[in-house]
């Protein structure tokens, strides 16, 4: 259908990856907006030394991720000054890069450049990854999906720490610039004292820089302890908070998840995004999962759970990431993913959640497809 076509081709693009021709990649990483692995890669295979696009607009302002794979179909090439799409020998559109952020190249005060500080995820999403760190690697217990060690260790391209100041200098220059609408902060799991105290720094920082009272945008931290632990997030001044469940079905999540579920069980999860409403406000919340990896009823069964609860959902569509335990796997089709994603965004429609699109929007990042899927629907 005709109102669904770009659905569709974002739908295939994540789940069969993207090539592009020299030319067509001449300015990336000056002119365009480079990837710099903040935290995972999303490409089906690694590419260092290479610049690529983080992700890239189609006709209807739909962003897509550029997950590079050379065996692809997909493939964009500079005709003339145009970005055009194709598969095989058929043209399908002409696509855009993102522009590179001015800030990027700009400096901290402790001479660090800003663009392995913060970076911008989509169009308006400003990204900082406060731990690039995750305790079940060391003991083999990693999600499966998961390649946040190899990527850090393939690319090296982001500061592993930074400092509290310069962050909310980051993030002063990038809302400055006009662009950025909200923010999105994530780490590793920690201790949990020490993550909260440190997001409160983070959370003062930006605030002092850039003169919020409460920040728009989205925590994502490890899963707290408590209702109390969750209040000490809300008053950092963050607006919305997202718990990252990964997948519904209890024993796929046990499987796919084995060191997180065994701090964190799925009931934990739900009482934890039950609670978190009641403090954020309904629509303020997050329960974040990877699609692909569980089946489409019970996907569903926990899109129904989430938005009765009063929270939304972000869905990532899962690849097979390379450093990952799955690498080499392959993805259900882009028709499965359309098909789910429709019914699961008739029932987030219709579950009235609030849209929450001042804290996370579909501008925020291409590997996600229920807020395109919602924009259908009018919800922008
Ligand atoms: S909790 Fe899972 S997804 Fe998150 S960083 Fe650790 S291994 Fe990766």
């Amino acid at each position: 259908m005709e109102k669904y076509k770009y659905l569709q081709l974002k739908a295939e693009l994540l789940v069969e990856g993207i090539n592009a021709t020299q030319q067509a990649l001449e300015e990336v990483g000056t002119k365009y907006k480079e990837q710099n692995h903040g935290l995972f890669g999303w490409d089906f295979e690694d590419h260092v030394g290479i610049n690529l696009p983080d992700d890239f607009i189609l006709p209807d302002e739909t962003v897509v991720q550029f997950r590079k794979n050379s065996l692809s179909p997909y493939k964009v090439c500079l005709t003339g000054n145009r970005l055009i799409l194709s598969k095989g020998d058929i043209e399908i559109c002409e696509v855009k890069w993102i522009p590179r952020p001015a800030f990027y190249d700009t400096e901290t005060t402790t001479h660090r450049k800003m663009v392995k500080i913060g970076q911008i995820g989509g169009v308006d999403c400003l990204f900082f990854c406060y731990q690039n760190y995750c305790s079940h690697f060391s003991n083999d217990q990693q999600c499966l999906f998961c390649n946040l060690v190899s990527t850090s260790k393939t690319y090296n391209s982001v500061l592993k720490k930074k400092e509290i100041n310069d962050i909310g200098k980051v993030a002063q220059a990038a809302f400055y610039e006009g662009n950025v609408k909200h923010v999105l902060l994530t780490g590793g799991c920690f201790n949990h004292q020490k993550e909260i105290e440190l997001v409160t720094d983070i959370l003062k920082s930006i605030k002092k820089h850039t003169g919020f009272d409460r920040v728009p945008g989205v925590i994502l931290p490890s899963p707290p302890k408590g209702e109390d632990e969750i209040k000490k997030y809300y008053d950092t001044g963050i607006k919305a908070i997202g718990f990252s469940m990964e997948i519904w079905d209890e024993d796929l999540y046990r499987a796919i998840c084995p060191g997180k579920s065994r701090n964190t069980s799925h009931n934990d999860f739900v009482h934890l995004i039950e609670v978190a409403v009641k403090i954020f406000g309904a629509g303020n919340v997050y329960g974040v999962f990877v699609m692909g990896l569980e089946p489409k009823k019970t996907f569903i069964e926990g899109i129904r759970k989430i938005t009765e609860l009063g929270a939304n959902v972000v869905p990532f569509v899962w690849s097979p990431n390379p450093g990952s335990q799955l690498e080499g796997h392959r993805a259900p089709t882009g028709a499965w993913f359309v098909d789910t994603i429709l019914e699961a965004s008739d029932i987030v429609y219709q579950s009235g959640v609030p849209a929450g699109t001042e804290n996370h929007c579909y501008r925020c990042d291409g590997n996600s497809l229920l807020h395109d899927a919602l924009r259908i629907k009018g919800i922008e």
